[in-house]
């Protein structure tokens, strides 16, 4: 990879902050975007803007196509059967919260069991939560093993004849861990239960095989894969979107209306009603189209190497908590040091010029089974450096030497 030429096309990484060379490293909130997605964006306001689906005229055609072309472009991404399998939404939030309500409104019953795993993002925790309160569904917990990774044990014992949902992260916001999704399935199916992943942080980081995971739904969002916010992304299996009822209703989404009864369209156009965002779906296709240029196993590589660099030196800090596993980690690092807030931890770095993110990141029973609070979080990408990871440690370690002094 020429990291030159990359970061070249990502302009927002060469600027100071607070007098500071900045360093981004908050990667797993959201990640930047580089210039020709923004390109892709501003081409399409100039040339095709228009309402997709609805007119004939051409600019309408050519809006069509584009977004029906990034549909087939994500599907081939995620290695889906079909594009009519894949849904365009808001985010990985809204992906969820619509198989949470759309399908398990459906086929929950009284005493019947959702699990998912104790590491789950609030996105992934409270729509089966407020599912369970509906339904009268019992919500269960995969916890963490020694290590702080997902026990497969614990997922053997809960996930029981009773269970119709497991809904599971692909990889932690937290403890920078990649869960065995393809045994979960297993386990899954073996209890004619169906399996939602929350891809938030794995997709644009990792190859991503949703027929080899044998995944029933899988979610995104198109943010944290070099596209703009406002865009996500719903997969799921044909058959399973056939049982599945839409959640919001509207235009296009309709087969027909009479004064009292609507039928509604099949996948994908039943499931996006009224207009949607068209740009958004524009630049998540450049920017499939900008991660497959530089390869998503080179993408991978890189982003280890880079971790496999950090982790040694944030374990070298005198009073520093790792969470997660000590001999392996994704680009995620959460941590906290002893006596100090995260906060003050994260607003110590940004005035070094090193953003990273400090808070409960959405993960509040996580952060309780930890026995924290808040942690401080720092997340790579592949645009980042080793020359990041020394100044981001250098400047942890002045912000650790700055409050020590300052309470002695
Ligand atoms: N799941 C995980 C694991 C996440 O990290 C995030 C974003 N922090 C989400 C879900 C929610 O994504 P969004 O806010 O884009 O809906």
């Amino acid at each position: 990879m020429d990291i030159k030429q990359v970061r070249a096309d990502f302009p927002i990484l060469n600027q100071q902050v607070n007098g500071e060379k900045l360093v981004y490293f908050d990667n797993a909130a959201t990640s930047q975007t580089p210039l020709p997605v923004l390109n892709t964006i501003c081409q399409y306001y100039l040339k095709e803007n228009a309402n997709v689906h609805r007119g004939v005229h051409t600019l309408a055609e050519r809006a069509t196509e584009h977004y029906e072309r990034v549909r087939q472009q994500v599907a081939d991404f995620i290695h889906a059967a079909s594009s009519n399998e894949i849904i365009f939404t808001r985010s990985t939030t809204e992906s969820l919260n619509d198989i949470a309500r759309g399908l398990g409104d459906n086929i929950l019953q009284p005493g019947d069991e959702i699990v998912i795993s104790i590491m789950e993002h609030h996105s992934n925790l409270v729509p089966w939560q407020e599912l369970a309160a509906r339904t009268g569904a019992k919500l269960k917990y995969i916890e963490l093993d020694n290590h702080q990774e997902l026990d497969l044990n614990s997922a053997t014992e809960q996930i029981t004849p009773k269970t119709k949902i497991v809904a599971v992260t692909a990889a932690s916001n937290v403890l920078g861990t990649i869960n065995p999704i393809k045994q979960i399935v297993q386990l899954a199916h073996h209890a004619h239960a169906w399996v939602v992943v929350d891809a938030a942080q794995y997709v644009g980081h990792h190859v991503v095989d949703v027929q080899d995971w044998d995944a029933d739904f899988v979610a995104f969002s198109g943010h944290k894969m070099l596209g703009p916010t406002g865009i996500g992304v719903l997969y799921g299996k044909q058959d399973l979107l056939n049982i599945m009822h839409p959640v919001q209703f509207g235009g296009e989404m309709i087969e027909d209306v009479t004064r009292q009864r609507t039928t509604f369209k099949k996948s994908p156009l039943g499931f996006e009603a009224g207009t949607p965002n068209i740009s958004g779906a524009v630049g998540l296709g450049a920017a499939i189209d900008y991660l497959n240029k530089v390869g998503i196993k080179n993408i991978e590589k890189r982003e280890q190497s880079l971790a496999n660099y950090l982790l040694p030196h944030l374990q070298k800090i005198d009073h520093l908590t790792l969470y997660g596993p000590q001999d392996h980690h994704t680009g995620v690092f959460a941590f906290n040091l002893d006596g100090l807030h995260p906060h003050d931890v994260a607003t110590g770095l940004d005035l070094e010029g090193v953003a990273v993110r400090a808070g409960h990141h959405c993960a509040q029973p996580l952060m309780h089974t930890l026995g924290v609070t808040a942690t401080a979080r720092a997340s790579l990408a592949f645009y980042n450096t080793k020359e990041e990871c020394d100044q981001f440690i250098q400047s942890l370690v002045a912000v650790k030497e700055f409050f020590s002094n300052g309470l002695g």
